[in-house]
């Protein structure tokens, strides 16, 4: 493949729709197409190429997906617009008959500046995306520094899923579950660290599956071992981890290290037990809570948050009345909600009893205002106390005061003085609210 610079500097943007691994591609291949001469510009700018990495995980992760690859098609009619990630992996001849002139799969996101030079000098390359072959072999590297301003990072660790619950799309298009080699994986952290970054969040499909490919028992408390050595890798939060993953090892293993933030995120899905069932999730209500009450036993001040489904096919009012009383009585910190939306090709086409979307609302809006209540209530016990927060190089749009975030991922704002971007600064809590807390900088 060539490696040469482009015959003129093309302009490039990206957008990025969906999850925190699609965050850390969307960097990964920004840093791919600066190191071959491309010029990055941002997204609402004119653009000779338009790359858009999508999502499929949800409708709504479908139609956001369909108005980027638009509005880029719109920005410029002669433009090339690339869509990759797993809406295009899903449904490709969806996203060219909306304007997508390049669509390449999942499993060859690595190698997309080849194809997109192919596709520009007219050659042909392997025809993308392949259902057959949507599994990552070559994860995508972070090269370098596009952007100035970094602070907090997001690390692939693994791809994949082998779980198959009975909901989901993302086993079809991510492919079985791959773990990046430890040795990769730690030097792709040196690298982030040596371009700024002071924390990094460890991403993948099933993070917490990392190993298990690799013969490795105990692989994800391993490589954690391993990154805590980097010099000036301050920090490291995992971004989630399913029930079945959170070992002992792994709790007490966060609960003694000095770098690893006080933050877990542990999809719920639903707190009913025949619900989990007809979900295909292999944990029961009693397991989960277990696991919560563990954490916040072992790991005080903890940050607990979940995903969790309401309205799947078949979850009638007391299975939802059950997940409601567990999350209320487990010591959860925040909660994201999501209406069950039907992806096809799933088992879950073929279960009965699908519901309206107005109880689905309705339920959605219940669990939302728990979960309010419940990040309020720990946002407040930090009232009077100190937190030590990684100050950002932003200021918060409403307040326009500076932000910074604690281990567990407490948003504070604060007036700042002195305090400098991407170093750490102590600050007394004055105020709390649901979506953040005001603070006063002691030191920095
Ligand atoms: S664990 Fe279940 S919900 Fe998560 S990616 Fe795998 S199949 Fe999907």
């Amino acid at each position: 493949m060539t490696t040469q610079s482009p015959p003129e500097r093309l302009r490039v943007a990206f957008q990025n729709v969906g999850c925190k691994l699609n965050l850390y591609e969307i960097e990964a291949l920004k840093t791919g197409f600066d190191q071959r001469g491309y010029q990055i510009v941002p997204f609402g700018d004119q653009a000779d190429i338009y790359v858009v990495n999508t999502c499929t995980v949800t409708g709504s992760g479908d139609a956001d997906s369909r108005k980027v690859v638009r509005r880029a098609r719109r920005a410029n009619p002669a433009a090339t617009v690339v869509a990759t990630g797993c809406y295009a992996q899903h449904r490709p001849r969806e996203l060219e008959e909306i304007g997508a002139n390049l669509v390449v799969g999942n499993s060859q996101k690595a190698s997309l500046v080849d194809h997109l030079e192919a596709h520009l000098s007219g050659a042909s390359m392997p025809q993308t995306p392949s259902p057959q072959e949507p599994r990552t072999t070559n994860f995508l590297q972070i090269e370098g520094t596009v952007e100035q301003g970094r602070t907090r990072g997001t690390l692939q660790i693994q791809d994949g899923c082998d779980e198959h619950c009975t909901y989901c799309i993302i086993p079809q298009v991510r492919g079985p579950g791959v773990s990046r080699p430890a040795a990769e994986t730690l030097e792709q952290a040196h690298r982030m660290v040596q371009s700024g970054y002071r924390e990094l969040a460890l991403t993948g499909v099933h993070t917490g599956s990392y190993g298990s490919d690799l013969a490795q028992k105990d692989g994800l408390v391993h490589l954690l071992k391993e990154l805590e050595k980097i010099d000036g890798l301050e920090r490291i939060r995992l971004n989630s981890l399913e029930p079945g993953s959170v070992s002992d090892a792994l709790i007490h293993h966060v609960a003694a290290s000095s770098k690893f933030c006080r933050h877990f995120h542990i999809p719920l899905q639903s707190g009913d037990d025949q619900t989990l069932k007809r979900m295909g999730r292999h944990y029961s209500r009693a397991y989960y809570a277990e696991r919560i009450e563990k954490i916040a036993t072992l790991i005080p001040d903890c940050a607990v948050g979940a995903d969790v489904m309401v309205g799947f096919p078949g979850e009638r009012q007391e299975h939802f009345d059950n997940t409601y009383a567990l999350i209320g009585d487990l010591p959860m910190t925040y909660l994201h909600v999501f209406p069950f939306s039907l992806r096809t090709a799933t088992p879950a086409e073929r279960l009965q009893d699908h519901l309206s979307n107005q109880v689905k609302q309705e339920r959605s809006r219940r669990l939302i205002a728990l979960g309010q209540r419940k990040r309020l209530e720990f946002h407040q016990s930090f009232v009077g106390r100190r937190l030590q927060v990684l100050v950002e190089d932003r200021r918060d749009k409403a307040t326009g005061l500076r932000v910074g975030l604690s281990d567990n991922y407490i948003k504070v704002v604060f007036e700042g003085g002195k305090t400098l971007p991407n170093h750490f600064a102590v600050a007394s809590i004055t105020r709390a609210r649901e979506d953040l807390v005001f603070g006063e900088t002691l030191t920095q």
